[in-house]
């Protein structure tokens, strides 16, 4: 093993090299930016992605690629993915090139996609029997905090699997809570969610209303965010409401797949979620509006009145 002490950022990193293969499934808004933290900090990288000229800039600073998850997943010793809903990550775990059958000799596999915990527990359950390991952790933190490596990461498994990954965590995030077993991390990432969403869809209809009473768009939107009723994540969307370009940080239909996955698991649970269950009607709304891949601030345009 040798360690090498890097200039990263304002100060310095150790890292152990030789030692560690570290593999990276999904890039896309979130993935790349994260998978290229972790290169950057001068981690040995190799990474799969659907769409292979995703990965051509990480290529390009040195990553290794591999034709397959299962190949990721065979060549590294901890494996994270980063992918979209449930059945996406089922369709790149399962199957003969699958991440599950390249598993062995107590791989670590991170799913840091945001779905609910049963399919956490279903997964880890999963790596155990082929003789690996697995964590989840969900990140809070859209696209500007995944590239300045500030995400908060939202951590369920076991606590000496979790202090494995803790100096590759810090490399993509400013924090990293350990909120229990197994599915606990997803569990939370929802509830999170459930905040992020609601506030966004409330913002969006106060201002739409407001604009329906003759109010200013930009005067009331900035009204809004200046009062402590407002959440301060919606800064960020500011300009996005009132220019109404929604360049995507958080696609609108993960929001609704997130509520989706919280609505699953209240059920199970026996929660009552009125204005959960409010708020995913109306991004189901504006999802079938075709506006699926505009970040999750377009949901205004749902309710927006044609004039
Ligand atoms: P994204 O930009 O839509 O990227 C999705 C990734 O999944 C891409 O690598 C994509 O591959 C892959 N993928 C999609 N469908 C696939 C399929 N059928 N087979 C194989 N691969 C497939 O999503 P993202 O915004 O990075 O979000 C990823 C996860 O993080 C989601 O669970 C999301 O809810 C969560 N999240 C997002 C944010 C955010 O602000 N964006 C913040 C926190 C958490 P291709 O490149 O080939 O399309």
């Amino acid at each position: 093993m040798i360690h090498l002490l890097y200039k990263w950022e304002n100060g310095y990193i150790l890292v152990e090299k030789g030692d560690q293969m570290i593999g990276f499934i999904g890039l896309g808004i979130m993935g790349e930016n994260m998978a290229r933290r972790m290169l950057e900090s001068g981690q040995d990288l190799i990474i799969h992605n659907r769409t292979k000229d995703k990965a051509t800039a990480l290529l390009e600073k040195g990553a290794i690629w591999a034709d397959s998850p299962a190949e990721v997943a065979q060549k590294a010793d901890i494996v994270f993915t980063m992918l979209t809903t449930p059945s996406v990550v089922e369709s790149v775990i399962y199957g003969e090139q699958g991440l599950l059958s390249g598993l062995s000799n107590n791989t670590l596999w991170v799913d840091t996609s945001t779905v609910k915990p049963a399919y956490s527990e279903k997964w880890a359950k999963d790596a155990k029997d082929q003789g690996g390991r697995f964590v989840d952790a969900p990140v809070a933190g859209s696209k500007g905090p995944a590239e300045q490596g500030k995400l908060h990461f939202l951590v369920g498994g076991k606590k000496q699997d979790i202090e494995e990954i803790t100096p590759l965590l810090e490399v993509m995030g400013q924090s990293v809570q350990h909120m229990g077993d197994v599915g606990k991390g997803s569990a939370t990432k929802l509830a999170v969610n459930l905040t992020l969403v609601q506030s966004m869809a409330s913002f969006a209809e106060a201002v739409s209303f407001g604009e329906s009473v003759g109010l200013d768009r930009a005067q009331l939107a900035d009204l809004l965010l200046m009062l402590p009723t407002t959440a301060p994540v919606l800064d960020g969307k500011r300009d996005m409401i009132v220019h109404g370009t929604f360049e995507t940080q958080f696609p609108l239909e993960h929001a609704y797949k997130d509520l989706q996955q919280l609505s699953e698991t209240a059920y199970e649970s026996g929660a009552p979620l009125p204005i959960s269950h409010a708020a995913k009607e109306l991004f189901a709304f504006a999802k079938q509006k075709g506006l699926g891949r505009e970040d999750f601030a377009a949901v205004y345009l749902a309710l927006k009145q044609d004039k």
